[in-house]
């Protein structure tokens, strides 16, 4: 008996277990089943990245598009750059909580390789 990572949660149990106990999914996995969940996380992952850069582009292209005319007078913070940055923000946060989320889910698979 082993101990395995849940695909799903993360949370760790048995490998004795056909369903995990803390979220119901499936935990017996076959090799094609594994190797279809790897790819699609690795997907998620790229398209978060890809994400992550775009929300930083827009921030620092909005804080140059208004800097270079107004010399950074900060009185005069536009609309428009008060939203893109929020955006940029917010799509940041957004982008880095799915990367830390699904690179605990794709190492809880590749610890279970190792283990089984
Ligand atoms: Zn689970």
């Amino acid at each position: 008996m082993a101990i395995v990572r849940c695909p799903s949660c993360t949370k760790r149990t048995s490998d004795q277990q056909q369903q995990c106990p803390h979220c119901g999914s499936t935990l017996n996995l076959d090799d094609a089943d594994v190797g279809e969940r790897r790819r699609f996380l690795k997907d998620q992952l790229y398209r978060y990245r890809m994400g992550g850069h775009v929300s930083v582009t827009v921030m620092v292209l909005a804080i140059i598009i208004w800097w270079i005319p107004t010399n950074g007078q900060l009185s005069n913070i536009p609309l428009w750059l008060k939203v893109a940055l929020a955006a940029g923000v917010l799509g940041q946060g957004y982008c880095r909580y799915h990367i830390f989320r699904f690179k605990r889910l794709l190492k809880a698979l590749t610890d279970n390789d190792k283990a089984g």
